[in-house]
């Protein structure tokens, strides 16, 4: 049974332009039925031991402390948390304030992932964010919070390499414990893919992304925090358990709308629409909209897909056919085999998608 929850709350002030998350745009009487669906979902869903909760989504913290209180509560009631464990909500600095962190951390929350994106407020507004890199200094600040993640995003239109060495260097001086710094990708239908594909903007040149990536490891590294994953850093011990637990294939619990489960070797979703999961559970029904099974070479693929997102990359121990397959991306130096694992080299993390693909033609997987 999964020992990992994740909560999605799909509420946001404003859309950013770049953003294909499930998310609506926030309105109170909405969000109170909800709620009452979520809660119903908890307690239908109940039973598991807990050893990490992440509450993500949209922006959790749009949320008020009071219904923070009754999430938490919820889950008291109807899960057991295992002493210790790892407890995550997504804020945007936008949306926390000193009383709602203070709400959170007395509720048992000990990490708090921010949204930050860029300390440039001209990015930032590139970005659709509606925040500005003062707030989002603000809610770096707390210091109740013992565990403080930071998202970054780098390849945004007109940013350089100037501004991006200004963003980590204010990021790595608020003390992070954990960054992740993802390159800006255009998904469909966004108004910044539209955007690109009309002209109105240009993305920045390969090269420039390859060398804001390969930066941002060399100054995170330099101030100990260390690459664990494509786009993940952290102090050790620091390491974010809930996502390791995704890459790793671990099974994990979903509960909200448009949220993923992995448990018994089946992947399921619920139904991405608020107003459909709000009435399937006031009906006393599960929001379940797909369920399928994972076949053996699927549970290769997605072995070695997640696998290779991690630095350590995949023990190879009971998989060594996998190494067998690598032997010419390691020739070529895209990967490496070390200490029964096989992992992407430096240059092979700048084509990790590729790499994988590479692998499964070589499986001869489809
Ligand atoms: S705050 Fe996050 S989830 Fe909400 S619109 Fe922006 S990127 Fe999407």
């Amino acid at each position: 049974m999964a020992s990992s929850l994740y909560i999605h709350i799909p509420f946001c002030l404003t859309k950013c332009d770049y953003c294909d998350f499930l998310s609506v745009p926030f309105d109170e009487a909405v969000a109170k039925r909800y709620l009452k669906a979520l809660k119903r979902e908890i307690r239908l869903r109940g039973g598991r031991t807990l050893k990490t909760v992440y509450i993500g989504g949209g922006t959790p913290t749009m949320l008020s402390p009071e219904a923070f209180e009754d999430i938490f509560k919820t889950i008291r009631d109807y899960f057991e948390l295992s002493p210790g464990a790892e407890i995550t909500v997504e804020a945007n600095p936008g949306t926390l304030d000193r009383k709602k962190t203070g709400a959170l951390v007395g509720l048992g929350v000990n990490r708090l992932s921010i949204g930050v994106q860029s300390f440039s407020d001209a990015e930032l507004r590139m970005l659709g964010r509606c925040h500005t890199a003062r707030e989002a200094l603000r809610a770096l600040k707390s210091p109740a919070v013992p565990n403080i993640s930071l998202d970054l995003i780098y390849g945004i239109p007109g940013q350089t390499m100037k501004s991006w060495r200004q963003t980590l260097k204010r990021a790595i001086e608020a003390g992070p414990m954990h960054v992740s710094a993802y390159e800006l990708t255009a998904e469909a239908d966004t108004p910044f893919y539209e955007a690109l594909i009309e002209g109105r903007l240009d993305s920045p040149p390969e090269a420039l992304v390859v060398e804001m990536f390969e930066y941002a490891i060399e100054a995170f590294g330099e101030n100990g925090l260390h690459h664990y994953e494509i786009s993940n850093f952290a102090h050790h011990g620091f390491e974010c358990r809930h996502n390791l637990n995704y890459w790793r294939r671990g099974e994990y619990l979903g509960l909200g709308a448009g949220a993923h489960s992995f448990e018994d070797s089946r992947r399921s979703k619920n139904t991405g629409y608020v107003f459909k999961y709000i009435e399937m559970l006031s009906k006393g029904a599960l929001p379940v909209e797909e369920s399928v099974g994972v076949s053996a070479e699927d549970e290769i693929k997605e072995i070695t897909f997640l696998g290779l997102r991690m630095t350590r990359g995949i023990n190879i121990k009971k998989m060594g056919f996998l190494a067998k397959a690598a032997g010419e991306l390691i020739e070529d130096g895209l990967m490496l085999l070390e200490d029964e694992h096989l992992r992407l080299t430096r240059r092979g993390l700048l084509l990790s998608n590729a790499v994988a693909v590479s692998l499964f033609e070589k499986l001869e997987l489809g």
